[in-house]
């Protein structure tokens, strides 16, 4: 496995393979790498083959954190996260530094940025203003960087890989998003790089996102019709709350393809909710079966 840290090394390498005509897979992330961010490194490897390269990207994108959020806390573990990639099979770990990805000359400051207008208003978009603009940036350098032909998302972020598909759809990039069903724990919670930041009972109580989820599609199947969306949501913030570390943030219900609010719940609909734990912040989603 090689490690790349140097932009114009990564472009140099991208644009070596696609004149060789190399299937190249990509998978972003910022790093602490669980068994969701792996996954998602095999269905790379499953969609270029073993004559394609598998590159996976490590950086804790400073323009999509606000300046309260958890920025400088981020869990890093680099030497961690290269033996996880090497056992997984990638070809390339690309770790840029945050000077390389937006220089600073003065009087030449980083000033560019792409902006996804509709998906990205709700949900995350609500408590997390700028995030969005923050990701779509990125990975559209990321994406010019690496020369993908397929880029592999998580469901667990599902309203950024809608963004991220929209984005390169609208800009045409010409590559495939690919979006990979969420890892789970046994019970349930998410596997997130954040779930380091629980303490032991914040972490018992971290499995009411999914019983959340499993509650509203409990309601959804005994109910003999569609169920209204605002009288769920506020029986699942009851529900959530009942832990007295959780803060619900938002529930919300949507179709999957366009993200719009469901006014009526049933099944198919998506549901999608962020609770704060103590003060870590946490998302998970799923479609009503
Ligand atoms: P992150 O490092 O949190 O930015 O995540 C990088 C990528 O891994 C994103 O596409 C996430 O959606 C994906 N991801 C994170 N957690 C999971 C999970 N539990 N299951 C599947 N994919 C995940």
């Amino acid at each position: 496995m090689r490690v790349v840290t140097s932009v114009v090394a990564m472009q140099r390498l991208a644009r070596r393979w696609r004149a060789a005509g190399v299937r190249v897979g990509f998978v972003p992330t910022m790093g602490y790498l669980h068994a969701g961010h792996l996954s998602l490194v095999q269905a790379a490897r499953r969609r270029v083959g073993r004559d394609g390269v598998v590159v996976v990207s490590i950086f804790v994108n400073p323009t999509q954190f606000a300046p309260h959020e958890d920025l400088a806390k981020y869990p890093r573990d680099l030497p961690r996260d290269r033996r996880l990639c090497r056992e997984a099979g990638v070809d390339v770990l690309f770790v840029p530094t945050a000077e390389e990805m937006y220089p600073r000359p003065v009087g030449a400051e980083f000033s560019s940025y792409v902006v996804e207008e509709a998906l990205g208003r709700g949900m995350e978009g609500v408590t997390r203003p700028t995030h969005f603009r923050g990701v779509t940036t990125v990975v559209a350098k990321l994406f010019n960087l690496v020369l993908p032909d397929v880029a592999v998302f998580g469901a667990k972020d599902f309203q950024q890989a809608a963004i991220v598909r929209r984005m390169a759809r609208d800009l045409n990039f010409p590559l495939e998003i690919v979006v990979a069903p969420t890892v789970r724990e046994p019970d349930g919670l998410a596997l997130s790089s954040r779930n380091k930041y629980l303490s032991a009972d914040e972490r018992r109580q971290a499995t009411v996102l999914w019983r959340a989820i499993q509650e509203a599609q409990a309601v959804v199947n005994h109910a003999p019709k569609p169920v209204t969306a605002a009288r769920l949501k506020a029986a699942l913030k009851t529900f959530v709350e009942r832990e007295p570390a959780a803060r619900l943030d938002y529930v919300e219900f949507f179709d999957a393809d366009t993200l719009a609010p469901a006014e009526r719940v049933t099944h198919g609909t998506h549901l999608a909710l962020a609770v704060f734990v103590g003060k870590t912040r946490l998302i998970d989603n799923a479609r009503l079966n």
